[in-house]
């Protein structure tokens, strides 16, 4: 059953109610969406030849040409690969390379990037910029009808770094995807048919996965005209839209609390903040909770059982007087309906409540596996759980509570960024010989990244050379913000660096 089918089922019930907004201003009713996704989706399979199954690459920053690509994917069984329109070209041209990915379609910031390092890729066939005329040929082709699709066929191939520094791609499937949102209504948020929610996290993740819940709704979508997040704008929108909704990284609330008119916002219009992706601690949750009131909902997730592992619901938020309230709001909640959650050993054996282990989870939201990487599905998905690699505790009542993050994935702004890519650009510096890089607590960002060198000589090396050397080879946002340089590195028998260590070393 093709996730197609809410938009198909959303025209249906209402072709002129409105289906996108681009700031205060509608740009779609679901009637010309339904049509334009049905157009796009025959311009793919009819003019460039592609079949049922075929990767179709997102490089695209928020805009409101994004639904029409990832619904009109859907539409013509083809499967988008929505990438983070952060990363660096080198990273796309991998990603697009390991996905066999046919076409692209690029927003024109990052149109020109692209085109230059995707040039010997032999499986795609273009590179497209939403908006171009090129583009608003694909959309004058007669609509197709919805391709039919099987519910374990592939929907989205979500791109999550691993421990190996390469990024892996989670095959969600159409399943998955029906589970994350027939778990949403239950376990996260009601939305009603005049609701919307307001797309300024990136749509390429989370807030694009919870397009899903709203068009089950058939409520707006509205895509902020900077194209991301200014808390600036998110507070106007407040004052235009109503019922609104939005998927936030916890840092994302930190800056809007701290907005000078958070306290004026019109705050009437505004339902629900759905938070996840990163820790949220809790004096932070406490403060917002004091400015917004009771609005808030955490999810826990990971692109291996997307948006859909835990939730802590808003009367959760609000239970104060309840004994445990503190321990509750600093966990993540409770399973989500379709979820079987465990914590374990290191054989898989489950541990009574209160002990700290692996969190393992089961169900209809776990991906079946990793895209050509049969050793990182074996790994990960191993006697039937999942094995998420975070560490965690369950109490009596089913409430998890993560300590810790086994794979020591840096999570800044809620963006996650893997210590090993960024080992591995820095290794390729000529005058590094050692390097490790670990997280550090900030209070804006969640954390920071910090590289901890060991340089090739005595002659001291340059800060400055080192970050223009990050910028050549990584995005912007993974590069480290200090470096320590150090003579030599802790390190266990087996020569392994010892984090732990270096960072009561360090920070
Ligand atoms: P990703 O696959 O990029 O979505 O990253 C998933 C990881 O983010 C999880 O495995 C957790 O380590 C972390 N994460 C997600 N949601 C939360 C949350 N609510 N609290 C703490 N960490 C989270």
């Amino acid at each position: 059953m093709n996730l197609a089918h809410l938009l198909v089922r959303a025209a249906r019930g209402g072709e002129d109610r409105p289906a996108v907004a681009h700031g205060s201003g509608i740009v779609a009713t679901y009637g010309s969406l339904a049509r334009r996704a049905a157009c796009l989706a025959a311009s793919l399979r009819g003019s460039f030849g592609l079949n049922p199954g075929d990767r179709v690459a997102i490089a695209m920053k928020n805009c409101p040409e994004y639904l029409e690509v990832l619904y009109g994917c859907w539409w013509a069984g083809l499967v988008p690969v929505p990438m983070n329109a952060k990363l660096h070209p080198k990273e796309f041209a991998f990603m697009l390379g390991h996905s066999d990915a046919r076409l692209c379609f690029v927003t024109a910031d990052l149109s020109a990037g692209i085109q230059g390092e995707s040039a010997d890729l032999g499986d795609l066939l273009e590179v497209i910029e939403v908006g171009s005329s090129s583009y608003r040929r694909l959309l004058r082709d007669d609509p197709m009808a919805p391709a039919e699709c099987a519910l374990d066929d592939l929907a989205w191939l979500f791109f999550t770094s691993g421990t190996t520094g390469r990024p892996k791609g989670a095959m969600i499937t159409h399943r998955n995807l029906w589970t994350m949102t027939s778990c949403y209504f239950p376990n996260v948020d009601a939305v009603a048919p005049g609701d919307a929610i307001v797309y300024a996290a990136p749509m390429s993740h989370g807030a694009g996965l919870y397009s899903l819940p709203y068009m089950a709704q058939a409520a707006l979508h509205v895509v902020p005209e900077s194209g991301a997040f200014d808390p600036t704008e998110f507070i106007g929108l407040m004052g235009i839209h109503q019922g609104l909704g939005a998927f936030f990284a916890p840092t994302m609330i930190k800056r809007l609390i701290k907005h000078p008119s958070a306290g004026s916002a019109p705050i009437e219009n505004f339902n629900t903040l759905v938070y996840g992706g990163g820790p949220m601690y809790l004096a932070d949750l406490k403060q917002a909770l004091k400015v917004f009131g009771n609005r808030f909902v955490q999810i826990y997730g990971q692109g291996e059982s997307p948006m859909c592992i835990t939730s802590l619901t808003r009367a959760l938020h609000a239970e104060s007087d309840h004994p445990a309230y503190e321990a509750r709001l600093s966990s993540v909640g409770r399973a989500q309906m379709l979820v079987e959650l465990r914590v374990a050993d290191e054989e898989d054996r489950s541990l009574p409540n209160g002990e700290v282990g692996e969190v393992l989870v089961r169900g209809p939201s776990v991906i079946p596996g990793y895209w050509k990487d049969e050793s990182a599905t074996a790994r990960t998905l191993r006697n039937g759980w999942l094995h998420t690699g975070d560490i965690g505790s369950l109490d009596e009542q089913g409430f998890l509570t993560l300590k810790d993050r086994s794979k020591d994935v840096i999570i800044s702004g809620g963006t996650n960024i893997y210590p090993r890519e960024v080992e591995e650009t820095l290794l390729r510096h000529p005058d590094v010989a050692e390097v490790s890089v670990i997280g550090r607590p900030h209070p804006e960002w969640g954390e920071e990244v910090v590289a901890v060198v060991v340089p090739r000589s005595r002659e001291p090396l340059s800060e400055e050379g080192l970050d223009r050397f990050c910028l050549e080879h990584i995005a912007r946002f993974k590069r480290p913000k200090h470096y320590c340089f150090v003579e030599t590195l802790p390190k266990n028998n087996y020569g392994k660096v010892l984090k732990t260590d270096l960072r009561a070393l360090i920070l």
